[in-house]
């Protein structure tokens, strides 16, 4: 760990899960060893990009598919692709007027930090709903806001947004019967991996992956997948053409290790790896129930809604316990990271975690309360 001594950075245990502010995820070997390769020699860089992604779009049963500097940075570009491909011109010929005209549908139960990545393109977000069901929501709903204008519908899949949605399926439904592109932050949705298809599957124009969360590959990626026409359009206005898709480029190291990563993903053993991370869960709980007063068991599913069980440990009643316990964590040796359960609990999630790490996790929370 040369770097992080040199810093004098200590490692973190990731008991948060593939939180960007953690790293997200760790690279396996075989996708950092692909970006070794591709950083180490001169290439076309056009002839990598194409040949990346006609290899993604094959592995991940999708029509087409992009890399891309990440989901936030997948979802600006699919938006800047419906523009275009609403005015029937390349993005640097549509008018100011135009662009500032270009209405997205979003629900408003779904607004989040991450939809910035749509806002900051210049269009207008229009809201649709309420972030509750007291009146459930309908396809009238969402169809009566489009109007001669709507260049989207932009839809988030998560564990945290509210309730007042449609499901997604009858989303998509709504958009193919108006001809309006439905575009899709599906950031953590994984595992399981069937996800990289099933929404593109069901017509989703657009659906947007981090590739640095669960899929292990570089950080800083992210995987597009879509129906071909929309993704043309994507590769038209992205990197390396000069344009809005430049501020958001591609290094072919990522090209490479997102590839290697996705690759991997779609061999590894999925069934072996949730029996570890229950195996997990359940010496976190045989650890920690019952001791010092602690509740301690297994949540289910995961932050994003993944089928990733987690270990909850709570003092019942301690309004400061998430708080304070957190924060020990953070600075015990060596540091732990983990997420609140409401004010008297917090969450241990063993996706980014390693063997041997559920073991020390417990002894610090013994020693800690
Ligand atoms: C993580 C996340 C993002 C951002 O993904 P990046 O790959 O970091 O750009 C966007 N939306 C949701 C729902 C996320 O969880």
């Amino acid at each position: 760990m040369g770097i992080y001594d040199d810093l004098n950075i200590q490692r973190v245990i990731n008991a948060a899960g593939t939180l960007t502010a953690w790293g997200g995820s760790c690279l396996p070997p075989e996708v950092t060893r692909a970006m070794a390769e591709a950083a180490q020699c001169f290439a076309s860089v056009r002839e990598l990009q194409d040949k990346v992604q006609a290899r993604l779009a094959e592995l991940t049963h999708n029509p087409a598919a992009y890399v891309t500097c990440g989901c936030a940075a997948g979802l600006y570009l699919a938006n800047a692709a419906a523009v275009c491909l609403h005015w029937g011109k390349a993005f640097q010929y549509v008018k100011a007027h135009e662009l500032a005209g270009s209405k997205v549908l979003v629900y408003r139960a779904q607004r989040n930090p991450f939809d910035w990545a749509v806002r900051q393109l210049g269009v207008r977000l229009v809201e649709v709903g309420y972030p509750n069901e007291v009146e459930l929501p309908r396809p009238e709903h969402l169809s009566a806001q489009i109007d001669q204008n709507t260049v989207a519908i932009f839809y988030t899949l998560s564990g945290w947004t509210a309730r007042g949605v449609l499901p997604i399926d009858e989303v998509i439904a709504v958009g193919k019967q108006f001809g309006i592109p439905v575009i899709v932050d599906a950031a953590a949705q994984l595992p399981p991996a069937e996800n990289l298809w099933k929404w593109t599957n069901m017509g989703a124009s657009a659906v947007s992956f981090s590739g640095g969360k669960d899929l292990c590959g570089p950080q800083s990626s992210g995987l597009l997948v879509g129906q071909a026409d929309f993704i043309a359009q994507v590769r038209d206005i992205g990197f390396p053409n000069l344009g809005i898709g430049r501020m958001v480029k591609v290094g072919r190291e990522s090209m490479a290790g997102l590839l290697a990563a996705v690759e991997r993903y779609l061999r590894l053993d999925h069934d072996a790896r949730a029996r570890w991370c229950e195996a997990q869960v359940q010496d976190g709980v045989q650890g920690l129930n019952g001791v010092h007063g602690l509740v301690a068991e297994r949540s289910f599913p995961n932050e994003a809604g993944q089928p990733i069980p987690r270990l909850t440990v709570k003092e019942p009643g301690d309004l400061n316990f998430s708080e304070r316990l957190s924060q020990a964590l953070m600075e015990g040796q060596p540091p732990v990271a983990v997420l609140g359960n409401g004010p008297d609990g917090i969450f241990i999630n063993p996706m980014t975690m390693v063997e041997g790490d559920m073991a020390i996790v417990v002894d610090q929370i013994k020693r800690l309360t």
